[in-house]
Parts: structure tokens; C-alpha cells; sequence
């Protein structure tokens, strides 16, 4: 199963994948993550991509579709498919997916869009918090660690994204809208768009998620 996650930033693409990539056997593949770890690595690619990223706006398409592509190409035969999470995220990018995965002689099954309201995705924002070292998410009030600062899963530290501070976050939005919105349709179109209301608490999205998933 080749699923797409869509939705704006904040809406939980991240959190729902942690929470049913190993019951469905699917390989979570976040392309933030991927160029956050690009960048801790100071890789030249994590070096391009940085300023990007630290602004909240997008890496040029070509650079993040190669990364997708050789990931594709590379992940093995080991996981019943993937979970795409932060990627495509402009029409430009859904296109090469598209052609990418039919060299490949296989195909998108599904876009599956988180549909969550402005002010649920800046609060969720505002107070999400990531583990500099497995990269889990938490958030300080809906989600919190045991222990403040402290990952509940590895013991790492809990750090606050740079691009999660309140001015970047007005242009990840305004991105968002403009770039990455138009997707919808696209997916719309193929007949391949699935909806969940992701504003609910994260246990009823992941059982919408699954149902959905699972039922078609
Ligand atoms: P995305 O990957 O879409 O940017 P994340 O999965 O990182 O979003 O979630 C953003 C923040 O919201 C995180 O701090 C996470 O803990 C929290 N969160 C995710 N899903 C929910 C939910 N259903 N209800 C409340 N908080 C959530
Ligand atoms: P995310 O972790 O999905 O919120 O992504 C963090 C940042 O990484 C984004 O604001 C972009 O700067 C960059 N990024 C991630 N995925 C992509 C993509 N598919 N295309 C362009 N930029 C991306």
C-alpha cells in the first residue's frame, strides 16, 4: 500500500504515521525529517536546504524528488508499501511522484488528507516538541512527555523546531495554502482522496485513519 499523507503542518501527518506504520508494516518516509537529519549531518545537501527550511519555505522541488526517489528505489521489499509524510507537497511534485512510481510499475493507493482547522494546527505547533535524538514528537499540553524536556521513548532532550517559533509558522501556512494545497484536487481527480477530520483526538484519527486504510 503506497499511501500519501496530506494535510497543513501541524495537522498530526507525523504523529498518525508513528502510531500505524508498524500494525500496517508501512515505512514511515518524512521528507522533513529526511532534511533535518541532512542538516544535524551538515551535509552539502542539508546545507542548501537549511535556509529553506529555517524560513518555512520549500526546498526546490528537483532536490527534494531525487531524495524521494532514491529512497523509493532503495527501501527493499521488507514493508508492505509506505507512508509519504510531508511529500508531495507541491503539483510539480505529486506529477514526478506520479511518473517516478510508474517506472517503478506500481501507483499511489491512496492520498489520505488530514483536514484540521487554522487555529487547532497553530496551537499544535506552538507547543510541539521533538526529541533531537529519535526524532519522537510530543506536545507540551496534548501530548506530554513524563518527564518536562525529557523523550519518553529513548531519553533524549526535547527541543522546539526552529521553524516551529510563531513568525516562521505564518509563512509555513501561507506556503501551505498557496503550494501545497492544490494537491487536494490533483488527488481529487485521480479518485485516490480519502478524508479525516484531524482536529478530533489523536485515538479517534488514528481509527478513522485505519479504517480508512484498511476498507478502502
Ligand atoms: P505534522 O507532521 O502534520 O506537521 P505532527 O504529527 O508533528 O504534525 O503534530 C503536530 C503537533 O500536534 C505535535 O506536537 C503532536 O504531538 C500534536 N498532535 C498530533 N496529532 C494530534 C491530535 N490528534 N490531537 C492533539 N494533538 C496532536
Ligand atoms: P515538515 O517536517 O514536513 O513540517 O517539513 C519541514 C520543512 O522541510 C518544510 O517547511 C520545508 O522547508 C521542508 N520540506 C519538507 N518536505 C518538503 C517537500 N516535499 N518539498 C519542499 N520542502 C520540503
Amino acid at each position: 500500500m503506497k499511501v500519501v499523507l496530506l494535510g497543513p503542518p501541524g495537522a498530526g501527518k507525523g504523529t498518525l504515521a508513528a502510531a500505524i506504520k508498524d500494525g500496517l508494516n508501512l515505512l514511515h518516509i518524512s521528507t522533513g525529517d529526511i532534511l533535518r537529519a541532512e542538516m544535524k549531518g551538515g551535509t552539502p545537501l542539508g546545507l542548501e536546504a537549511k535556509r529553506y527550511v529555517e524560513s518555512g519555505g520549500l526546498v526546490p522541488d528537483e532536490l527534494v524528488t531525487r531524495l524521494v526517489e532514491n529512497k523509493l528505489k532503495n527501501c527493499g521489499g521488507t514493508t508492505n508499501g509506505y507512508l509519504l509524510d510531508g511529500f508531495p507537497r507541491t503539483v510539480q511534485q505529486a506529477e514526478d511522484l506520479d511518473k517516478i512510481l510508474s517506472t517503478m510499475k506500481t501507483q499511489v493507493d491512496c492520498a489520505l488528507y488530514m483536514e484540521a482547522t487554522l487555529p487547532v494546527v497553530l496551537q499544535r505547533l506552538t507547543g510541539r516538541r521533538v526529541c533531537k535524538s529519535c526524532g519522537a514528537v510530543f506536545h507540551v499540553t496534548n501530548m506530554p512527555s513524563q518527564k518536562e524536556g525529557v523523550c519518553d521513548k529513548c531519553g533524549g532532550e526535547l527541543y522546539q523546531r526552529a521553524d516551529d517559533k510563531e513568525e516562521t509558522i505564518k509563512n509555513r501556512m501561507d506556503v501551505y495554502v498557496k503550494s501545497t494545497s492544490p494537491i487536494i484536487e490533483f488527488y481529487n481527480k485521480q479518485n485516490k482522496l480519502k478524508k479525516v477530520n484531524a482536529d478530533k483526538e489523536s485515538q479517534e484519527v488514528k481509527e478513522m485513519a485505519l479504517r480508512i486504510l484498511k476498507n478502502g
